[in-house]
């Protein structure tokens, strides 16, 4: 009877208070009931709320529904997005009856869940046994009968994984050794492996997996990393390369409780569908009695806003997030061992499924970016994922979209990556859904034949960022620590290793407007159509960059526009001397590549209409830039609209400040519009276009005699060249 009462409560009155107390009524769900003989088809509801009401009906349930009557694999999120919820046997009944009684658009998209695990989880080996050699691969090269490579494309059990990575620890010294963070509610370690040499001075990569008991394809991909790891080494140049100058460590399964409990019954929703870990029992009264169950949400368990969204305070639910923030020693132990790392700590990568997304911070709220998002920081963890999930899809072409939280998926708060990124300013901090799709129903069963793939195309993407950190642990210890504080100008080595041209030529590993502070934003409020002026004024206010405000006025007709302009704000973090450039434009070699370097945007110019790019390692100010626009205006006024935009030489030695100018005025019948920005007379402190190659001096510290000049620019140039000789003897020769 207590069901249908729930049943009630939950599906058909959600927002009706019982008016009995039950509280003394303890009601133990802890292991879900694995005993039970479940009569009838556990089923997947593939829902999409299409009114206000129906989503707050749907979240409501989700904070509220115990997760052996419905557990959300998809949590609702905004109107008319799909939600996917399992319904245990008994439930199905009331809530189909709940969902038609409110009108929801739904369907049943799996209709017998058991049935679908039988026929795809059976035919895949679960390998419960210790040391069973036949799952251990043995290579030419492995000594003394030390297998190494695991199969793939197959689940293990947690101490068959923990085994593998002792062994390879054991007969690999030095290349790994096996780390133990803590332990687990049942008495489990939990245990990663550590690969690459340490040093004080290399940053650190965090991969892990698991956290989640249900997300075995998740724990696959990073089994998968490890073998990869251990053997490619030798004949991949760029793991060999990642082991010389990072420390990576792997933690294929965070949660070894929840994990070997989704392995008791793999075919048994109630069991292969345990998302927590395995904590002790919790209750707690939820309108009809107090409810006991076992297990925390661990990726909802983390001291980031803890609590506040995408989780639940009812023990019995999927998303439960715990009794307070870090309650739970797995969540404890992970936190504890990164925050050890913490300065080092570069990169930290979470592996779930599903969805086929890439998250960065942060995703407890709509808009709410790490506190860098402002400075390059933040912004290469946003350019980064893009990278990376282009890279991802060139393998196979499976789709990745990147985003935060609640852009891309649903907002939650208390996750591993958020805490991370809060907390130890961790800069690549990534939840990774691996695959299917959203829209996919049959997310934590792939078909074994993905496995494989899967893994293989996450590493694509994560080679990405392990690119991104080796590259600027190698600049960092080429360049900037050389540079920091120092009055001498940066010296670029042209020959030996430093010389990585054109990898250094990158945006990230220099400002881009190395000599000035800019900071531009606009605001424009278009509340009329018949007559209207525009205008777009940047002001250079000296010590704090340039001022850009853009506005329409418009009288007549109501129309309402609204418009913000950006200028990212470009800092000098190298504390690059403009000599220092000076001295890089001499360089051919860095001159070819930057040739070849792509422009990036770091701008808009008046009127909105083009953005200004510019191609790494610097954008010079003051070169000429052009922009148009056209615009179809449907009321019937003339106007000018366009833009100028030109550098004032105020600054020291006669730098340049820019000073764009744009406008518009309308009067009588003009459908369309041309815009036009432009920036006029470059003006620059070193006149960086008008350097030949020519005039170059080599690397031999001869001359080349400039063919054809007048006896005028031969002075010039002169004095150009004692200019650029003052630091060009500083190059290494
Ligand atoms: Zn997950």
């Amino acid at each position: 009877m207590q069901w249908v009462i729930i049943s009630i409560n939950l599906f058909v009155g959600l927002v009706i208070a019982l008016p009995f107390d039950k509280q003394d009524v303890k009601i133990d769900r802890s292991d879900t009931n694995l005993t039970k003989k479940d009569e009838g088809a556990f089923k997947v509801y593939r829902i999409v709320p299409s009114t206000n009401e129906q989503l707050l009906q749907m979240i409501h349930l989700f904070e509220n529904a115990l997760s052996d009557e419905a557990d959300f694999w998809h949590p609702p999120s905004t109107v008319n997005q799909t939600i996917d919820v399992i319904v245990a046997p008994e439930h199905t009944e009331d809530f189909s009856y709940f969902l038609d009684k409110h009108n929801y658009k739904y369907k049943v998209a799996i209709e017998d869940l058991k049935k679908l695990l039988v026929e795809k989880e059976s035919k895949i080996e679960i390998n419960r046994f210790l040391n069973d050699s036949r799952d251990f691969v043995r290579l030419n090269d492995d000594a003394g009968g030390f297998v190494s490579r695991l199969r793939m494309g197959e689940y293990y059990s947690y101490n068959v994984l923990v085994t593998w990575m002792n062994r390879i620890a054991e007969h690999l010294p030095n290349l790994a050794q096996t780390v133990d963070i803590g332990g687990t509610t049942e008495g489990r370690r939990i245990i990663g492996i550590k690969f690459g040499r340490d040093a004080p001075d290399k940053k650190i990569v965090v991969i892990d997996a698991g956290i989640h008991s249900r997300e075995w394809t998740a724990i696959h991909t990073a089994s998968y990393f490890i073998n990869l790891i251990v053997n490619s080494r030798e004949t991949d140049s760029q793991i060999a390369s990642y082991l010389d100058h990072l420390v990576i460590y792997i933690f294929p399964v965070l949660n070894p409780d929840g994990y070997e409990f989704t392995r008791t019954e793999r075919t048994n929703p109630r069991a292969r569908m345990w998302r927590k870990s395995r904590s002790l029992e919790d209750c707690r009264f939820d309108g009809i009695e107090n409810a006991c169950c076992k297990g925390v949400d661990l990726n909802r368990n983390f001291g980031f806003r803890w609590g506040e969204v995408g989780s639940s305070h009812y023990p019995c639910s999927e998303t439960y997030h715990g009794k307070s923030a870090f309650s739970e020693p797995e969540s404890k132990a992970l936190a504890d061992f990164l925050t050890s790392l913490k300065g080092r700590l570069t990169g930290y990568i979470t592996l779930h499924a599903y969805s086929q997304l890439w998250i960065y911070s942060y995703s407890h709220r709509k808009n709410t970016y790490a506190p860098d998002i402002a400075d390059t920081a933040s912004y290469l963890a946003r350019r980064v994922a893009e990278k990376a999930v282009a890279k991802l899809s060139s393998l196979y072409g499976t789709k990745f979209n990147y985003g935060t939280g609640p852009e891309i998926i649903y907002a939650f708060s208390g996750g591993s990556t958020d805490w991370a990124k809060e907390t130890l300013k961790v800069q690549y901090s990534y939840t990774i859904e691996l695959r299917p799709t959203y829209e996919d129903w049959n997310g934590f069963v792939l078909d074994r034949n993905e496995l494989v793939p899967t893994a293989k195309e996450t590493w694509e993407g994560v080679k990405v960022v392990l690119d991104e950190i080796e590259g600027t642990w190698r600049t960092s210890k080429g360049f900037s620590q050389r540079l920091q504080g120092g009055d001498e100008p940066l010296v670029v080595p042209i020959k030996g290793p430093q010389a990585k041209f054109p990898e250094l030529i990158t945006a990230e590993n220099f400002p881009l407007f190395p000599f000035t502070d800019q900071f531009n934003t606009g605001f424009e409020l278009n509340p009329a159509n018949k007559i209207s002026m525009a205008g777009d004024l940047i002001v250079p206010v000296p010590g704090w960059g340039n001022f850009d405000m853009d506005s329409n006025l418009y009288f007549g007709n109501i129309n309402f526009d609204a418009k913000v302009g950006y200028q990212i704000r470009p800092t000098n973090h190298l504390n690059i001397k403009p000599e220092t450039l000076a001295l890089l434009a001499q360089n051919p070699e860095f001159r070819e590549a930057r040739k070849k370097a792509k422009e990036v945007v770091v701008g808009r110019v008046p009127y909105g209409y083009e953005p200004i790019k510019c191609k790494p390692p610097y954008c010079n100010p003051f070169v000429h830039n052009a922009a148009v626009g056209v615009e179809v205006e449907q009321g019937d006024d003339s106007f000018f609209i366009g833009g100028i935009d030109f550098p004032l030489p105020l600054g020291e030695n006669g730098a340049g400040v820019r000073f764009p100018l744009s406008g518009a005025v309308e009067q009588g019948t003009s459908p369309y519009a041309y815009a036009h920005g432009q920036a006029i007379n470059p003006v620059s402190p070193f006149d960086l276009e008008s350097i030949k190659d020519d005039y170059h001096i080599n690397y031999n510290g001869r001359r080349r005699a400039p063919s054809k000049l007048t006896k005028e620019k031969s002075d010039l140039n002169e004095t150009k060249r004692n200019f650029y000789k003052k630091f060009f003897d500083k190059l290494p020769q």
